[in-house]
């Protein structure tokens, strides 16, 4: 049996691939500090499973990250521990900088020492389109310029430059990928999906920032999983690999089509309606990836449709209710990123 490393999998993303990897029959270990964003709802269907392991560990923490990853001897680690709330890193832009720029360094050093004797082994560190900034017109691929406009696009761009930095100087066996919007189950609330979603099921208003008419190309979490298996399998060392599904939609549109589905379903109450709230500082209007490199390199392309897959996620959501008593109802409801 073959170990891998996945940090950040109390998270959303990283749950899921956890589920993923334990398909195919991997042991995991699960690196998370615990945070907000944390949840053990998310990995409670393989709790007692016996290629499961979970440890309670801060990237910045050395002495444990180095004694885990000798212990495990892991053929891979996926990186996805991070902050990831583009508004709370306008409130608390420190907090990101510990842990999605000190972190990945403490990562980094630490996974240095490992490879150099484990020379199989690869880094998959798992990145943002947001890295790019507003993408205005067009679509950006892998040569685009970084032009971060949040502190969280910023720190993960930081990141980003220092795997690369670490592969250039000290041949470290590292990839990493730049992702659009993930939607699907196991989505922390502060996030539009699944806020829109909690809302409508306790009779709150939808609120919109700005006009509505900002531009994300969403992808579903098991899509981005499939994509970053495939990076694993077959990537290549030092490359970037942008990871998207081609579908831009605006908030609005996100809004209107969760509404047309939830109806079918449950009653909406009457003061579940579009509210428009005062934008985010810095609000970049789209984002939008050219993945055509994947697609070529690797074979990969995303499968789910859009309206499947929020269909989908909305019952998931419907019928795992647990879910959203497991965190924090201040986090869920509490405004932030307002703050200049
Ligand atoms: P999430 O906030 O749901 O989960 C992040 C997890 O990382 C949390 O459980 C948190 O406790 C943990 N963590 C944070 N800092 C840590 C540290 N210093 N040490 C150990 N654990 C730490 O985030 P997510 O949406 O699952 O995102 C996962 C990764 O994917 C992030 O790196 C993010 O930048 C990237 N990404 C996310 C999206 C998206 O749409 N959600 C898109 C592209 C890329």
């Amino acid at each position: 049996m073959k170990n891998i490393i996945v940090t950040g999998g109390l998270g959303f993303i990283g749950s899921n691939l956890i589920y993923l990897l334990l398909l195919k029959k991997f042991k995991v270990i699960n690196i998370d500090k615990v945070s907000y964003s944390s949840s053990f709802f998310n990995t409670s269907d393989f709790k007692g499973n016996k290629n499961y392991i979970f440890y309670k560990c801060d990237l910045n923490n050395s002495k444990k990250l180095n004694s885990i990853i000798i212990k495990h001897k892991p053929i891979a680690i996926f990186n996805l521990a991070a902050e990831t709330h583009v508004d709370r890193s306008i409130d608390s832009p420190k907090e990101f900088i510990n842990s999605n720029i000190m972190g990945v360094f403490n990562l980094l050093e630490c996974f240095k020492e490992y490879s150099k004797k484990n020379n199989q082994v690869r880094l998959i560190h798992v990145s943002t389109d947001e890295v790019y900034g507003d993408i205005l017109t067009g679509r950006s691929d892998e040569t685009y310029q970084y032009k971060p406009s949040s502190p969280y696009a910023a720190t993960k761009a930081s990141s980003d430059h220092l795997v690369y930095s670490y592969v250039r100087t000290y041949n470290l066996p590292a990839i990493i990928t730049n992702c659009s919007n993930n939607y699907g189950p196991k989505q922390h609330p502060e996030k539009l999906i699944p806020k829109l979603i909690y809302n409508i099921l306790n009779n709150k208003p939808l609120p919109i920032y700005g006009n509505g008419k900002n531009s994300r190309e969403w992808i579903h979490v098991m899509d981005h999983c499939d994509a970053l298996y495939n990076v694993f399998k077959k990537g290549k060392i030092g490359e970037f690999y942008n990871i998207g599904s081609n579908k831009n939609l605006n908030n609005i549109e996100i809004c209107k089509t969760l509404l047309r589905i939830a109806k079918k379903k449950i009653m909406i109450q009457k003061n579940t309606k579009i509210v428009f709230i005062k934008d985010r500082p810095g609000h970049d209007i789209r984002y939008a990836l050219n993945s055509a490199k994947i697609k070529k390199n690797l074979k990969w392309k995303p499968k789910k449709s859009f309206k499947i897959g929020l269909e989908e996620t909305l019952d998931w959501y419907l019928s795992n209710d647990k879910y959203y008593k497991s965190l924090s109802k201040k986090d869920i409801i509490k405004r932030l990123g307002t703050r200049k």
